[in-house]
C-alpha cells in the first residue's frame, strides 16, 4: 500500500476501554495526527465479538466502525486493538475472553481475583499478554476497497501471586514481564509502553509511516 499518497487527518479508536485509548495516544506521542474515541465521534453501536481469535475480533471491531466513519468523515482512518492475557497452565485463558472472564459487569478486581485463585498452588505462572491491532484506511482511489491492515505484538511474563501496585488497567497488577522485578502495575506509563504487547504492535504499525 502507498501511505506516501495520503496520511490520515485523524484516527478514530474502535474502543471503549479508557486504558487502551490512555496508551495508544501516549505510544503515537506527538505526531501530526489527530486521535477521537467512539464517545467524540457519537458510536453507540453495539459490536459482539464473534470471532475466535484476537485478529477475527480486531477486524470485526474495525470494520464496525469504519463503516460508520467512512460515511461521515473524509480521511479518517479506523484503528481497532484485540488484546488479552494468555495463561499457560490454564491452557490459554482467559485469551479472547479476558474482559468477559468474570461475567459481564465484572470489574478489573474482579477479574485479577479470580485469576489469582483459578492459579492458586499453580507453579508454572507463565503467561503471554497478546496485541492485534486492526487499521483500517479509506479506499485511496476511487472504486478501491478500504486497506486493512493488522499489527501484533506480545509481552511474556509471569503472574504474580497477589496484586502489586495500581498503574495501568486491567490485568497490570498481577503480570510481570520476564526480565524486570517491577510489573506492570508498578510500571509508569513509559515504562510499561515500551515493553508491552500494545507498544510493540504500536511500534510495528508506526514503521510503515516512517518508511515513507
Ligand atoms: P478486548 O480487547 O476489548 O476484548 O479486552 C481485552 C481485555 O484484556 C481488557 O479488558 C483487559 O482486561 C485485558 N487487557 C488487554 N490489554 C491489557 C493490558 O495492557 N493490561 C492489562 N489488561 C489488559
Amino acid at each position: 500500500m502507498s501511505l506516501k499518497k495520503v496520511e490520515p487527518q485523524a484516527i478514530v479508536i474502535a474502543t471503549g476501554n479508557a486504558g487502551k485509548v490512555q496508551e495508544i495516544r501516549a505510544i503515537f506521542g506527538d505526531s501530526a495526527v489527530s486521535f477521537f474515541t467512539l464517545k467524540d465521534i457519537n458510536f453507540d453501536g453495539e459490536i459482539a465479538e464473534t470471532a475466535d481469535t484476537f485478529r477475527g475480533n480486531a477486524k470485526i471491531k474495525a470494520e464496525a466502525v469504519a463503516e460508520f466513519v467512512f460515511s461521515r468523515y473524509k480521511n479518517y482512518w479506523v484503528l481497532a486493538d484485540d488484546s488479552g492475557l494468555e495463561v499457560d497452565a490454564l491452557d490459554g485463558r482467559p485469551g479472547i475472553y479476558s474482559a468477559r472472564y468474570a461475567g459481564e459487569n465484572a470489574t478489573n478486581i474482579d477479574r485479577y481475583t479470580k485469576l489469582l485463585s483459578e492459579m492458586q498452588g499453580q507453579t508454572n505462572r507463565s503467561a503471554r499478554f497478546v496485541c492485534v491491532l486492526c487499521l483500517i484506511c479509506p479506499a485511496l482511489q476511487a472504486n478501491m476497497p478500504p486497506e486493512t491492515l493488522f499489527f501484533e505484538g506480545e509481552c511474556r511474563g509471569s503472574i504474580l501471586t497477589e496484586p502489586r501496585g495500581n498503574g495501568g488497567f486491567g490485568y497490570d497488577p498481577v503480570f510481570l514481564p520476564n526480565g524486570y522485578s517491577q510489573g506492570f502495575g508498578e510500571m509508569n506509563e513509559v515504562q510499561k509502553n515500551t515493553l508491552s504487547h500494545r507498544g510493540r504492535a504500536i511500534k510495528a504499525l508506526l514503521e510503515i509511516f516512517s518508511k515513507h
